[in-house]
């Protein structure tokens, strides 16, 4: 049996089921708010109010390094999914639940407690404020998501146990969902691995994920995401979706309660309409490449920008150029505002520049203005240079010393533009950096365990 996880903000059932579905299983309950009272001697309240929530915070990770192999029962404190080596500890051969309810019903739940605010806020607007900033690291960090609002504690651990008898996939939708993926051209040994073992009765604790797209066959996602799932042992599976219709594939992903699905194209745009929640990245960029799926609320969400953001982490914000004004192109723009660069866009056809521009606020033109003193970042947000093709978007005497050059085209590694910025004596930056920091930020969206560029690039 996989250990049992509770998760939820204050008020959502955890210390109130969670005995109970220790008892029925028979195994070991561990409350880690009781066992830090239990280690200290000292009262939750006390250790926020004199100390602080950090040092609370710190007691609450060296319970979880200390929890025991095998089966238990965990239920954690509210804030415990905030901090990435929690949740890898938590997730760890486990299946985790997010045990949620309205912020009124929460609010209510704990009128009256003891537990000193964390905000300045009314206690009604904190329960809503806390669960609202939380709201994505939880659905992240769990495999199944359950409303207690309504449901009495009896109901609460008959659904808990249900889902860890069975796993988190519905089985009434499993056949379908088998039927569909042998429509779309799909790897035979890879469909027969699937087909195996829903037919045995068995399915992944952490979740089935994939990547749609039309073509997606050629992804290298499975090879990375595979793996990770195995270190970080979840009993989690990553496959390829490849079919010409988004509205099949999402009823299927619906059905079968799969947890996730990184979005390629022709789908980044047309998958927000199946969504019922975006993040602001997303909407600002109006494209979705991250999908996660919990209680039946399905939540878009972009990591693109972040692996346009994070390589130029370390570079002045200053003068970008963004050359292109496709979907990569507003990802760029979006991931240099967020660094507070000034941005112009440059495109062939100046009207796809011009509404990039309306829709970021930011100055454009077509590439014929690009001057080379005029800027400290360059992105090819084209697919020029896509295989290699020459001519190069730009030659070396039109860039210089001090300029960074971001190729987002990543096949070959080494494309015409790095070549000439390198000549010039650039900063460069290969595309598949894009690709690598794009993936970490995914694999903590679509699991809550964070991890380092170092790790896929291993992987890739
Ligand atoms: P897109 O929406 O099709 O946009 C393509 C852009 O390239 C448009 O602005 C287009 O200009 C321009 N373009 C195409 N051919 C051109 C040419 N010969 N001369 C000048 N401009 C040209 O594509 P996208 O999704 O934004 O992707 C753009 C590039 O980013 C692709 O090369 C892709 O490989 C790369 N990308 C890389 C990653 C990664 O992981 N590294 C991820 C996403 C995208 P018009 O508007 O005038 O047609």
């Amino acid at each position: 049996m996989k250990r049992i996880v509770l998760t939820g903000p204050r008020g959502s059932g955890k210390s109130t089921v969670g005995p109970l579905v220790a008892r029925a299983l028979g195994v070991p309950f561990v409350d880690t708010d009781e066992e830090i009272v239990r280690r200290t001697g000292r009262p939750v309240e006390e250790i926020f109010s004199t100390e602080g929530e950090d040092v609370f915070r710190n007691l609450e990770s060296e319970v979880m390094q200390d929890l025991p192999e095998g089966p238990l029962v965990i239920a954690t404190g509210g804030g415990a999914v905030c901090r990435g080596e929690n949740v890898r500890v938590l997730r760890r051969d486990a299946m985790v639940f997010f045990l949620s309810a309205s912020p009124e019903v929460l609010a209510a739940r704990t009128w009256g407690s003891t537990r000193p605010p964390l905000t300045g806020l009314s206690h009604d607007e904190e329960a809503a404020a806390i669960l609202g900033s939380r709201l994505n690291r939880y659905r992240a960090a769990a495999d199944v998501c359950l409303r207690t609002d309504e449901k009495t504690p009896d109901a609460l651990v008959r659904a808990i146990l249900d889902a860890a008898v069975r796993g988190p996939l519905s089985g009434a939708a499993l056949p379908g969902f088998l039927s569909f993926l042998a429509t779309t051209p799909m790897v035979e040994s890879e469909l027969a691995g699937i087909k195996n073992r829903i037919d045995q009765g068995k399915t992944w604790y952490n979740g089935m994920f994939a990547v749609i797209g039309n073509p997606c066959l050629h992804s290298k996602s499975p090879a990375l995401f595979n793996p990770l799932f195995a270190k970080y042992r979840l009993d989690a599976h990553y496959t390829r979706i490849e079919h010409p219709d988004i509205a099949a594939i999402m009823t299927q992903f619906k059905a079968a309660s799969m947890k996730g699905l990184s979005v390629t194209l022709p789908f980044k745009q047309e998958v927000i309409r199946f969504c019922d929640d975006l993040s602001p990245d997303a909407e600002a960029i109006g494209a979705v490449n991250t999908v996660v799926q919990c209680g039946g609320r399905i939540i878009g969400s972009n990591t693109d920008w972040l692996g346009i953001r994070r390589p130029l982490e370390g570079t002045l914000p200053g003068e970008a150029v963004v050359f292109g004004a496709g979907g990569a192109a507003y990802a760029a723009i979006y991931a240099l505002q967020s660094l507070g660069c000034g941005v112009t866009v440059l495109n062939r056809t100046p009207s796809r520049a011009r509404e990039a521009a309306r829709r970021f606020d930011c100055a454009s033109g077509v590439p014929g203005d690009y001057k080379a003193d005029a800027f400290d970042i360059i992105i090819n947000a084209t697919s020029v240079g896509m295989g290699g093709a020459a001519p190069p978007l730009l030659l070396r005497e039109r860039m210089h010393e001090g300029q960074t050059v971001f190729d987002l085209v990543y096949t070959p590694p080494e494309t015409p533009l790095i070549r000439e910025a390198r000549a010039a004596g650039c900063t460069c930056i290969p595309g598949t950096e894009l690709f690598v920091h794009q993936a970490c930020a995914q694999f903590e969206r679509f699991t809550g365990i964070t991890i380092g560029p170092d790790e896929v690039r291993e992987l890739i």
